[in-house]
């Protein structure tokens, strides 16, 4: 057993939180930084994906996120409003292995995290903004603070800061779309399905989706997920040309969309996310390691990027806890994830522009060939897999059994 090890873990988002409970449970000493006075969570839905689910149900946090978020069985996208159907994922295609996503408002997800977070007395230094990290002679690292604050040493440094984390060089690229999201409540009598996310796209250039999200933590009232895709060099252009006019062209693409859209009555009600595709070369070096977004960021077209951040969390505590010294267990921790982060990152990047990009070749093999034959099997299988994360057996090195996930839960 290594000794009880002194940590930083750089970010309260899904991989810091995760990941500090983790690193706790084992006996070391965490300490969480964040950038705001008091953690809050960025953003509106994401879907928790089979292998996220694992993981929390490692936590003790799965039952909780089920009775808060909404169990989703099926994604689904029509081809504008022909009808065409040329998405339609089912979870149960996977079989005997089959389990279900679960879609969440962000703030469920980390108010779930952070509560085990504050209940196991996890220390948590907020207003500290990380501009970068000082590797010591002993291999030992000190966490550098805005305001030339200098934090450590630490025996660990995480870096769990995200997609523009300070603890690594730039690298990827940002891409051209991102979306407009927007949480809305439920529309009861709106024509869409609790179970299902769904999709309608016109091309590649746009695409509109709703996902169910559950409650609120407190609140009473569903929730929904609503997002829009845009270039980020038009977000001007269609501010400009006001609410009314972009809620027309989205009617006119999904005419169920109206009940949605009467309660967007601000445009501060919805909020722009931009997406980068990138990935570190090197995702450890001397006493820090990289994870979630910080190590790996892409297009939530594939929706995996919290599920990966989760799994990266329990695969570093996994090491820590096989490997004789911190080097050794950061080797460890990487290999155990390199080859699933890499392969996801490659399939985002094939179908991002088959979803949100400018060409039209793309999107028309898309509805005429790719759609209809997804239905037929083993594509159903293949692409049940691939949206759940299990493509590459990534539960297998972190002793995840596929059994927890049961479509019966
Ligand atoms: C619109 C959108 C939809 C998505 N949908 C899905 C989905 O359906 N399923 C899915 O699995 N994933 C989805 N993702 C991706 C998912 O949200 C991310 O992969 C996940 O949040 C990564 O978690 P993280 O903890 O690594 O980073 P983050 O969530 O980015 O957290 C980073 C934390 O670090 C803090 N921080 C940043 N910089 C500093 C600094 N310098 N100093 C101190 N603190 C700092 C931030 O305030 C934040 O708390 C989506 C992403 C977006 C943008």
């Amino acid at each position: 057993m290594m000794k009880t090890l002194e940590i930083a873990v750089a970010g309260c988002g899904p991989a810091g939180l995760a990941k500090a409970l983790l690193l706790h449970r084992d006996g070391h000493r965490v300490t969480l930084f964040e950038r705001f006075d008091a953690p809050r969570p960025v953003g509106s839905g994401l879907m928790i994906q089979p292998t996220g689910f694992a993981v929390l149900q490692q936590l003790g946090l799965a039952d909780t996120l089920l009775a808060l978020g909404a169990r989703v069985d099926r994604l689904h996208g029509e081809a504008g409003s022909s009808g065409r159907i040329v998405l339609d994922v089912r979870y149960r295609a996977l079989g005997k292995k089959a389990g279900f996503g679960v879609g969440v408002h962000r703030a469920t997800l980390f108010t779930i995290l952070l509560e085990r977070v504050v209940a196991a007395g996890i220390a948590i230094e907020t207003g500290c903004l990380v501009t970068g990290s000082e590797s010591l002679s002993d291999g030992r690292r000190r966490l550098l603070i805005e305001g030339e604050r200098s934090v450590g040493p630490f025996d660990l440094v995480v870096d769990a800061l995200g997609t523009r984390t300070q603890l690594a060089p730039p690298c990827g690229r940002e891409l051209a779309y991102g979306a407009l999201w927007g949480t809305l409540d439920w529309p009861d009598d709106g024509g869409f399905d609790r179970a299902a996310l769904e999709q309608r796209y016109r091309q590649a250039s746009v695409m509109a989706g709703v996902l169910p999200l559950g409650r609120l933590p407190g609140g009473t009232r569903e929730q929904a997920a609503f997002f829009w895709s845009l270039r980020t060099d038009r977000l001007e252009d269609r501010r400009a040309a006001g609410l009314d006019a972009w809620k027309a062209q989205v009617v006119d693409l999904w005419p169920a969309m109206r009940a949605l859209l009467d309660e967007i009555v601000s445009p501060d009600q919805l909020t722009f996310a931009r997406y980068a595709h990138r990935t570190l070369r090197t995702p450890a070096k001397r006493g820090m390691i990289h994870v979630g977004d910080a190590w790996h960021s892409a297009s939530p077209q594939l929706g995996q990027g919290g599920n990966m951040a989760l799994l990266d969390a329990y695969a570093l505590a996994m090491a820590l806890r096989m490997a004789p010294d911190v080097p050794s267990a950061l080797a460890l921790a990487v290999g155990m994830r390199q080859r699933h982060v890499e392969l996801y990152q490659f399939l985002t990047a094939l179908f991002t522009p088959v979803y949100q990009s400018d060409g039209l070749l793309l999107p028309f093999i898309r509805d005429r060939l790719v759609g209809p034959m997804s239905k037929l099997w083993p594509a159903t299988r293949i692409q049940a897999a691939m949206v759940s994360g299990l493509i590459g057996n990534p539960l297998r090195p972190l002793g995840l059994a596929e059994s927890t996930i049961s479509h019966e839960h």
